[in-house]
């Protein structure tokens, strides 16, 4: 299996259009130590097999443009080796990216019960991947559930996929009255060599469970949003804790990279990383910090073999 990175910033990307915090007015002025990055999603894909997205994002005609092994392979009208899309979340950077994959084209999109609802359901515009019936099947994914990647045609199958109940914070534009523990997935991936990936763009709290889980690993993409709790509001002089929006943050007492010192298993990697973040340049301390405890940034671009 073949893991592309095909964006690892959180919402807005990096730098956003309309800030102008440290980081990003450092890169617009060309004096940063550090990359630019589009919104988190990652293409999985084997030789022969159906490649399916994690996430979709607003850029993803870009990121798909950018990675050959992704453009239609045939000559002439519509086709893609993308099959399909398997969501985490129902955030809006997460999933604008479904109404560009609108062309008429065959997808299976994997999703919780809480997602489905909360994107198709209540957003008229999503109507349109299923203006011709059938064309779009939507699937409905229960944590611990396993399922495989396969196309609507029954290609595939060879990646196994299984979500992890992670959060049950839901994005502002959502119905309020229904809760879900499945509104935010983590996705375990199991290539055929038995390889095992863990995507977490988003991770709301640390248990004992997911400490376990994750030592089991052979590589895991984990919520790099926030270096701090207050990161936005000393910035913003304003704004929520990283807690209150859903994300432990990476440093500090209680931060994702001393909680998980002990891990040496995975090939381990920070996504979903916010444009405010101080480890995002490269000069600094905390990127030091994070690079000195064998973890890295994941960059847009990269490639994992699993
Ligand atoms: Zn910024």
């Amino acid at each position: 299996m073949q893991a592309k990175i095909l964006g690892s910033a959180a919402g807005g990307g990096f730098p956003q259009w309309n800030c102008a915090c440290p980081n990003c007015h450092a890169v617009r002025s060309g004096q940063f130590k550090g990359k630019p990055r589009l919104q988190t999603q990652v293409a999985v894909k084997t030789e022969d097999g159906p490649g399916f997205l994690l996430g979709a994002s607003p850029y993803v005609r870009s990121q798909i443009e950018s990675s050959p092994e992704l453009h239609p392979a045939n000559m002439g009208p519509r086709n893609s080796p993308i099959s399909g899309v398997v969501l985490a979340s129902a955030d809006l950077d997460h999933v604008l990216g479904l109404l560009l994959l609108r062309e008429l084209q065959p997808l299976r999109v994997c999703a919780s019960e809480f997602v489905v609802k909360t994107v198709r359901d209540e957003n008229s515009m999503f109507r349109m991947l299923n203006r011709v019936a059938g064309l779009v099947k939507w699937q409905t994914i229960r944590a611990g559930d396993p399922f495989t990647l396969q196309s609507l045609a029954g290609d595939g199958g060879a990646i196994s996929c299984r979500a992890v109940a992670v959060s049950s914070h839901y994005p502002a534009y959502a119905t309020q009255t229904r809760q879900s523990k499945e509104a935010v997935l983590g996705l375990i991936l199991t290539a055929s060599s038995g390889a095992t990936l863990g995507f977490f763009p988003q991770l709301a709290q640390l248990t004992s469970e997911l400490k376990d889980l994750f030592a089991t690993l052979d590589c895991l993409l984990l919520d790099g949003t926030f270096w701090s709790d207050d990161e936005l509001i000393r910035l913003q002089g304003f704004g929520q804790r990283a807690h209150e929006m859903g994300h432990v943050p990476v440093g500090g007492e209680d931060g994702t990279l001393r909680q998980l010192a002990g891990l040496t298993k995975p090939r381990r990697m920070y996504i979903h990383i916010n444009n405010t973040n101080p480890m995002l340049n490269e000069a600094g301390a905390e990127y030091r910090q994070v690079r000195d405890s064998g973890w890295e940034l994941a960059e847009d671009g990269c490639q994992l073999s699993l």
